[in-house]
């Protein structure tokens, strides 16, 4: 018997497979995605995402769907005292950031890939079995081989696919069939993290977030959507979890600021929060992404935005390779590219958790006065540059996301680019390239831009810079001033391969 062939089979349904399956869809590549859970993980995990993140989403064609069961987050993050007095605001962000949304948005995790789910009935050529736990992956030369068990009749079966993505979340097998360890970044500490629904309103409780840097009960608050409430609670030397869990416990926790005639409980689970990177995300024919190659605590709300980030990297580069368009190597840089950017983001969390979960009261009280000194620097979200890979350039913006600004037309860049490289400048400057460079950009179906409209310039004055080179991801693979720095950077588009796929 003939197995089926797919591009792509994706490990896992969550955030990161069900995003990373958009998008593969979206180029036209047959893919498989097998989940073992009949249903969407139902308790809420994630409640933030970030403005790169909308992006993504909006590459994907479904950032209307996606806003509407989110809210931006415009109103910033407190950090009050023991006794509730503000040390410090992390200032919230506009309606427009740079990403052409705002840079904060709040959801409840079950909806959003509900979401991001209805939107692969798009694609006749992504097929999703549910109820199907993967058991064995082996690569091979040609393609790998996955099998996999049909969890509601027990049967076996067998596909293959050129690539495979392991989507699969902390206890992913695909690692294991990689054979890679996790490198630890040194926090693990148990919170529990307490969800509630309002019976009604509740005018006291903040639209903000809420830091309560307690020394001797370090909490978060946060308003995610409609009626939603979070509390996270930080676990305590002596606190025994299963009673930390009863309700009786829980609503003495929060009591000050809600009580049970006003709320009902969602949800109380204890997670022990992790540091950890995979050391290897790539072997052969097998990759890892999302949870299965990282975990962060969530103090900077990060975990599930390196997931998307990492199908947004990965995505272009299967479909260019799957092409011909580029050489397999190409996927090399998946792992380089991603991981540095990624862990930029975990030693954050780790040094964010560090300070907010002071429980030493000397800790407590000088760090309490360096925040109301105002020295909000460790709060600045990072924009890390990409780790070594397909760019060239000094410093950044390059190997950095390039902002989405609005046209004079009104509409957003990132419309106007599709999944596509795109080159965007002076006419002047794009008009002098070699015809190699010309070629190279029609091999990859490069989107060319001149830049008339008034944000767009505003950028490329503030860098002082003619043209730059942007990938299918929007990230910055190069910048210029004349054609001939331009014909320089087009050199590493990825070379079209003769081998056939
Ligand atoms: C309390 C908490 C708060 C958080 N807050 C945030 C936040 O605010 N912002 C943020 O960005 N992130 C946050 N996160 C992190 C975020 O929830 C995760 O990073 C995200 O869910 C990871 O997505 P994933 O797709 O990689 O993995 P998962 O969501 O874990 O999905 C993996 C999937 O793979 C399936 N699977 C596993 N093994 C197999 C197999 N052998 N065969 C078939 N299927 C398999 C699983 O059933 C699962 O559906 C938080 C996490 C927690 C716990």
């Amino acid at each position: 018997m003939t197995l089926k062939l797919y591009d792509v089979a994706i490990i896992g349904y969550g955030p990161a497979g069900v995003t990373l399956a958009n998008l593969l869809g979206q180029f036209g590549l047959s893919v498989v995605v097998l989940e073992r859970d009949a249903e969407i993980y139902p308790l809420p995990r994630a409640i933030h995402f970030d403005g790169e993140v909308m992006r993504v989403f909006e590459t994907a064609g479904l950032r209307g769907e996606v806003e509407a069961i989110s809210r931006p987050g415009l109103k910033g993050m407190y950090f009050n005292n023991a006794v509730g007095e503000t040390l410090l605001i992390r200032a919230g962000t506009a309606a427009r950031g740079p990403h052409g949304c705002a840079n904060n948005h709040y959801f409840h995790q079950p909806e959003l890939e509900t979401v991001l789910r209805s939107g692969l009935q798009r694609y006749a050529n992504v097929h999703v079995l549910l109820n199907h736990e993967i058991t064995s992956i082996e690569d091979g030369a040609e393609h790998a081989t996955l099998r996999y068990k049909d969890l509601r009749s027990g049967a076996m079966h067998t596909t293959s696919a050129r690539y495979v993505v392991g989507c699969d979340g902390a206890r992913s097998i695909t690692r294991k069939a990689i054979g890679t360890t996790m490198l630890d970044l040194g926090l693990h500490q148990p919170w529990l993290v307490f969800d509630v629904r309002l019976k009604k309103e509740v005018p006291t409780l903040p639209d903000h977030t809420v830091q309560h840097c307690d020394p001797e009960r370090p909490m978060t608050y946060c308003n995610v959507t409609g009626n939603r409430r979070r509390w996270e609670i930080m676990l305590m030397p002596g606190d025994i979890p299963e009673q930390m869990v009863q309700s009786e416990t829980l609503w003495k926790l929060v009591g000050k600021w809600v009580t049970p005639d006003q709320a009902d409980i969602e949800r109380a689970v204890i997670y022990t929060f992790h540091s950890v990177i995979a050391e290897t995300w790539r072997k052969g024919r097998l990759f890892l992404a999302g949870d299965s190659a990282h975990q962060t605590p969530p103090f900077l709300g990060q975990g599930m935005c390196a997931a998307i980030r990492d199908a947004s990297n990965l995505a272009w580069k299967l479909e260019a390779v799957l092409r011909g368009r580029a050489q397999d190597d190409l996927l090399d840089t998946y792992a380089s590219e991603r991981a540095p950017h990624v862990r930029a983001f975990i030693d954050l969390a780790v040094k964010l958790g560090d300070i907010i979960q002071t429980t030493d009261p000397q800790a407590a009280r000088e760090r309490d006065a360096r925040f109301k000194a105002g020295q909000p620097e460790i709060f600045q979200f990072p924009t890390p540059r990409l780790g070594m890979g397909i760019w060239r350039g000094e410093s950044a913006p390059v190997a950095q996301i390039f902002p989405q600004p609005m046209m004079a037309n009104g509409r957003l860049l990132d419309t106007l680019l599709g999944l596509k490289f795109a080159v965007i400048g002076d006419p002047s400057v794009l008009d002098g390239v070699t015809d190699e460079t010309r070629e190279l950009w029609q091999a990859q179906g490069a989107v060319k831009l001149t830049f008339n409209d008034p944000e767009v310039r505003a950028w490329f004055d503030q860098h002082g810079v003619r043209a730059v080179v942007l990938r299918p991801d929007r990230y910055i693979m190069g910048l210029a001033n004349t054609s001939y720095e331009l014909d320089s950077i087009s050199t590493l588009l990825p070379a079209a391969t003769t081998l056939a796929h």
